[in-house]
């Protein structure tokens, strides 16, 4: 099964993704951080093809 990581929206297998539903750990980090702070807890780390988009309306698929 494939599912999309909710940081960077790559597709990543489920079974093969130990820290699913994230890719790795950075983006698993990234989540975490902004969620505890509210704020890009590491910069420069955007998302591509995510600025400004809001999720919850552009649920659009994007490949
Ligand atoms: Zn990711």
């Amino acid at each position: 099964m494939r599912v999309k990581c909710p940081t960077c929206r790559r597709e990543i297998e489920w079974s093969e993704a130990p820290l699913r539903p994230f890719c790795s750990e950075r983006c698993r980090l990234i989540d975490l951080g902004a969620w505890l702070t509210e704020r890009n807890a590491i910069p420069g780390e955007a998302a591509p093809g995510e600025a400004g988009a809001s999720p919850d309306r552009n649920r659009s698929t994007e490949i």
